[in-house]
């Protein structure tokens, strides 16, 4: 038997063969060829190839939702056969003998960037199809499997570690658990892990190795075991494990439809924290009440440029339209730190957790920030969307995304754009600066949320990226709880709500000194809403007490 020891940080219990990450580089670089011909063999073979994917998705989409589903593929597989697409790809290739990637890449791009400068809005969103096509052929020249994973069947995904950037690109179908050598309990991987509800592990260091690939693992996401040719003791302790999981699954079923309230009357709203539009379906299977934090850099870090207003308005509008009337808290770009996205160009940083990140990027580049608000007013017309601003410390800024706001809902309505006027605005609560400024902030906006993964990084002084810190890094520890409980009373004084989206919102060991604080929403990974309402349902808000914080 071999036992491989990390850190827990999604749980549940899994079985499946090990599949190691495959790192690609997809940089096209500029090539001279001799042999021309081989080179447009190679072409051929690349659009046949995607010819055929195209064909696959379709007929899978048509089988699944039928005729209308399958219409994006088959508009794509028109464009790899397009006549002027084909032509610039092949004079390219011809005038400057150069290799088959970058002859597409420079084809990808001028229709790309045609299509994005036309008037015609439906004409516009081609843009991002062009872009997809080109993306598939280049990946089947290069040879990259789309999704990241080269297997039929379901794998324990292994890495050494994810980058956000790479954890949006997985195909989540074939997922059935994480293994990383590094990470932490606060890295995006354990967040996807906990919004896909499947089992991670993080920190499983060298012990893990790319030579058990294939072979069969057994994991288990709350103690941080991996097992390899397990023992029968070990065998037996898994399987009964995976049974009571699948028995307590069938319980919590019965919570759908539920309120979530205290015995005593209290009410909670119990939202969800998502990454894209497809989690969307992960939310209304747990009955989520609303999404609490919409991660939109997310859409940033799944493209290979800037998102146009166009299709950040599509994917708002959505998530909008899904949750039928029900809130949807959309935050503003916040990348930076631990989510690098190339094509900001940003400055290598000593310090990136304090360096330009989230609102400061926005601020900085207003056009960025302008695309966005735009698309996000947009979306207000479909749907309860509400806007909040990250990593926010000063007075400033507030007024400042005010604003650019303002500005964007004087464009929209010279324009004659349908939107919201009484969107929400509010702010996350993620630096000590903020809880400080808590009573002036809270005049300023609808609501406050309480990103309780960066609070704990900036009022303990502790990385969360780093594994190694251990109890150091404390969420539980009295100076972050008292902290909840000052930006709790501002917010009330000034007669707006709080609620917690950081990963501390679903621990339920925390729930009645929530209670106590008086925290009015919490937005937790999807499937942690259903655990959170039955706990709810078995408090008494009345008898909870401020007890942890002062357990010094
Ligand atoms: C947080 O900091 O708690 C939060 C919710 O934001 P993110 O984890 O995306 O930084
Ligand atoms: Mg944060």
């Amino acid at each position: 038997m071999i036992l491989i020891q990390g850190k827990g940080v999604s749980k549940g219990v899994e079985k499946g063969p090990i599949y190691f990450f495959q790192r690609h580089d997809n940089t096209v670089t500029k090539q001279t060829v001799d042999d021309l011909e081989a080179e447009k063999a190679r072409l051929a073979a690349a659009q046949e190839q995607s010819m055929q994917q195209l064909a696959d998705l379709a007929e899978k989409c048509r089988a699944e939702a039928g005729d209308e589903s399958a219409i994006l593929f088959e508009t794509h597989a028109m464009f790899v056969e397009d006549d002027d697409y084909v032509e610039c790809i092949q004079e390219t290739m011809e005038e400057e003998h150069c290799n088959a990637e970058y002859a597409v890449q420079v084809a990808g791009e001028q229709f790309a960037a045609m299509f994005a400068a036309m008037d015609d809005a439906y004409m516009r969103a081609r843009a991002a199809d062009i872009r997809d096509v080109t993306q598939r052929i280049l990946n089947n020249l290069m040879g990259i499997v789309e999704g990241g994973i080269d297997s039929e069947d379901p794998v324990i995904l292994c890495a050494d570690d994810l980058a956000p950037s790479e954890t949006v690109q997985l195909d989540k179908s074939k997922i059935l658990g994480f293994v990383t050598q590094g990470g932490s309990g606060n890295s995006h991987t354990a967040i996807l892990a906990r919004t896909m509800g499947i089992p991670a592990i993080c920190g499983a260091g060298s012990a893990l190795k790319a030579e058990y690939s294939g072979r069969t693992a057994y994991i288990d996401g709350e103690t941080g075991e991996m097992v390899l040719d397990p023992d029968d003791i070990t065998l037996a302790k898994f399987r009964d494990k995976h049974q009571k999981q699948k028995e307590l699954k069938e319980l919590l079923q019965t919570m759908k439809g539920q309120e979530d309230v205290t015995l005593d009357g209290r009410k909670m709203m119990v939202y969800c924290n998502i990454g894209s539009p497809d989690d969307v379906a992960a939310v209304l299977a747990n009955d989520g009440q609303g999404i609490g934090l919409f991660r939109s850099e997310f859409l940033y870090l799944a493209a290979n440029d800037y998102p146009t207003e166009d299709e950040q308005f599509e994917a708002y509008k959505t998530v909008a339209a899904a949750m039928d009337g029900k809130r949807v808290v959309i935050r503003t770009l916040d990348i930076g730190a631990d989510k690098q996205v190339d094509y900001f160009n940003l400055n290598k940083e000593e310090n990136p957790a304090m360096g330009l990140r989230a609102i400061r990027i926005c601020l900085n580049r207003p056009e960025v920030f302008r695309t966005q608000l735009r698309a996000l007013y947009r979306a207000s017309a479909y749907g309860k969307v509400a806007i909040m601003f990250p990593m926010i410390t000063s007075v400033w800024e507030v007024k400042e995304c005010r604003r650019a706001c303002k500005s964007v809902m004087d464009e929209l309505k010279a324009e004659g754009i349908p939107f919201n006027p009484d969107t929400e605005i509010g702010i996350m609560i993620e630096t000590p600066a903020s809880i400080m400024m808590a009573p002036e902030l809270a005049k300023l906006v609808d609501f406050f949320s309480v990103g309780t993964n960066d609070l704990t990084q900036y009022t303990l002084a502790c990385d969360r990226q780093c594994n190694d810190l251990g109890k150091f890094f404390d969420p539980h520890h009295p100076a972050v709880l008292r902290a909840l409980k000052m930006a709790a009373d501002a917010a009330h004084a000034a007669g707006i709500w709080i609620g917690i989206c950081g990963e501390l919102g679903a621990d339920l060991s925390l729930l009645h000194t929530f209670l106590a604080i008086g925290i009015d929403e919490l937005s937790v990974t999807p499937s942690a809403v259903l655990p959170l309402r039955a706990e709810i349902r078995k408090s008494i808000a009345q008898t909870c007490t401020l007890e942890l914080l002062y357990n010094s």
